[in-house]
């Protein structure tokens, strides 16, 4: 069922528009018509890659894929001061870890002023636009005005109906767009369900500034427009422009996109994702936290759109069952924690070549002895017991330094208190027994120190403390036959003759 809702959008000064609407939507897609979906992705480059857009970038994906569409990118660089190459391929690296790739070549927005300046022009012509010649000042006077006598804050349209001749000779002047002035525009939006507006609550807002530069609303429209996107799937903070972008949409005659305007994400304590709930960047997950693509994929996905109640999907999975019914109509909350955990599912799942070939470089960051050419295969070796524990890279390349710390090895403070007088006494004991064991695998070690610690009336507890300081300087390590089997009868051998040695 539908359920209309009326938001008012505000003028000059937009007002957020309280939404709430709820109910399944059974607009048919206008691509349908036209046969392709046309899906489109409009950053504006801030420096990195926000999860918030990771998410929205995703779902424009997913809906293309999913329908056999397209999914374009358009970086919407036109504010040049923020627009730094850098910040761009922030978000080209950002999409690329994602796994997402986009049909057609990228759309600079800045490339485009003169198409969009154009448009302006052809409205002017049509007089669905026109100059406005308003200084500064009376603009300034007219809001004051409106600001004292609490009405909406709106241009007022002084120069909607008058004849330019009527200007003062080469005064500059705006183009603005003659919006609608009566009767209601509903949008039929897939996710909040139909959003209608009263028409005169559109401004006759500006589409080319004073020095013919095109303002953001009159580029998103032309863009749209040209790149032939069928569906505007973005974050619900759009919402407002929607109604002023289709007023213009309608005065080109051009056909209108059907839009989905998702809820935005909010921390875990439910308010607006910012700073203080964590990092904002893609990017901060892939390098500092150590999140792995396919888990990120998984998690973003989650947060906002759901199948059942199914947590783990993988991103084929993803494009087979995504659709914009499903996605909630509530802000979902980011949780880092469960991030890192779902992160943890997929080390497991993870080939440990692959896995290995993304923790040797961060092996090589915490160990400049490391070399990641002749380490890379022990590193490899290890993946399979190491990744049971960890949740993220950090915790697999920190938990695997012991592989590649140098004889003697230096202990930490725990290993030192284990490696005491007893400890040592338990070391001379067991070295000739692993010294004789038949085979230097795990399975054979822990049979071979079972016996010796049955036949001796001790519990393997005894024996697993001290052997695991000796081996691996830390009181913290996967399980001790493991620990072994990976550094080899010689290299532990030794370890542990450096240690009782000492001591004799
Ligand atoms: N460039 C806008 C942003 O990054 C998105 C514009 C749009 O999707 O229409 O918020």
């Amino acid at each position: 069922m539908l359920e209309a809702i009326e938001i008012a959008i505000g003028g000059e000064f937009e007002r957020k528009a309280q939404v709430s609407a709820s109910g399944e939507n059974s607009v048919l897609p206008a691509g349908a018509s036209s046969g392709q979906v046309v899906t489109r992705f409009a950053p504006s480059p801030t420096g990195f890659l926000h999860i918030g857009g990771a998410r929205t970038a995703m779902f424009n994906w997913l809906f293309a894929r999913h329908h056999g569409g397209k999914a374009l990118l358009r970086i919407e660089d036109t504010d040049k001061a923020r627009s730094t190459p850098e910040a761009i391929d922030a978000i080209f690296a950002g999409l690329d870890w994602l796994g997402l790739d986009w049909d057609d070549t990228p759309v600079f927005q800045s490339e485009r002023a003169a198409r969009h300046a154009e448009v302006a022009h052809q409205l002017l012509e049509a007089g669905k636009a026109y100059k406005c010649f308003a200084t500064a000042e009376e603009l300034e006077a007219m809001r004051a005005e409106q600001r004292e006598k609490k009405l909406p804050m709106r241009y007022d349209g002084r120069w909607r109906d008058r004849d330019p001749s009527e200007a003062p000779e080469d005064a500059p002047y705006v183009v603005r767009l003659k919006a609608p002035q009566s009767g209601k525009m509903t949008i039929a939006d897939q996710v909040q369900g139909n959003v209608t507006v009263d028409t005169r609550e559109l401004d006759d807002y500006v589409l080319l500034r004073s020095d013919g530069t095109p303002t953001y609303m009159l580029a998103v429209v032309v863009d749209d427009h040209d790149m032939g996107v069928t569906h505007i799937i973005r974050g619900d903070d759009h919402l407002n422009n929607a109604f002023r972008q289709l007023a213009l949409i309608q005065a080109m005659n051009w056909p209108e996109p059907v839009y989905a305007h998702i809820p935005l994400i909010h921390g875990n304590d439910g308010a607006k994702l910012s700073k203080r709930h964590g990092a904002l960047g893609v990017e901060a997950y892939r390098d500092d936290m150590g999140v792995v693509s396919d888990a990120m994929f998984n998690y973003l996905l989650r947060l906002g759109w759901g199948y059942g109640d199914r947590e783990k999907i993988s991103r084929t999975e993803a494009v087979e069952l995504f659709s914009l019914a499903n996605v909630g109509k509530s802000p979902s909350r980011f949780d880092a924690k469960k991030l890192i955990n779902l992160n943890g599912q997929y080390l497991r799942e993870m080939d440990d070549t692959a896995l290995a070939a993304l923790v040797a470089p961060r092996v090589a960051a915490l160990m400049p002895e490391f070399d990641p050419t002749g380490g890379i295969d022990l590193l490899g070796r290890a993946m399979p017991v190491m990744k049971l524990r960890a949740r993220d890279l950090n915790e697999l390349a920190e938990g695997a330094q012991f592989l590649f710390k140098n004889r003697p090895l230096s202990m930490d403070e725990k290993a030192k208190s284990l490696l005491d007088e007893t400890g040592i006494a338990v070391l001379q004991t067991v070295l000739p027994v692993l010294a004789e064991a038949p085979s230097w695998t795990a399975a054979a070690l822990e049979e071979k120190l079972t016996q010796f610690a049955e036949a001796q009336g001790h519990g393997l507890g005894t024996y697993a403390q001290p052997l695991r300081a000796a081996l691996t300087g830390q009181a913290r390590s996967p399980g001790i036959f493991d620990v072994l089997e990976l550094l080899g009868r010689g290299e532990s051998l030794a370890r542990i003759n450096d240690v009782t040695r000492v001591a004799a």
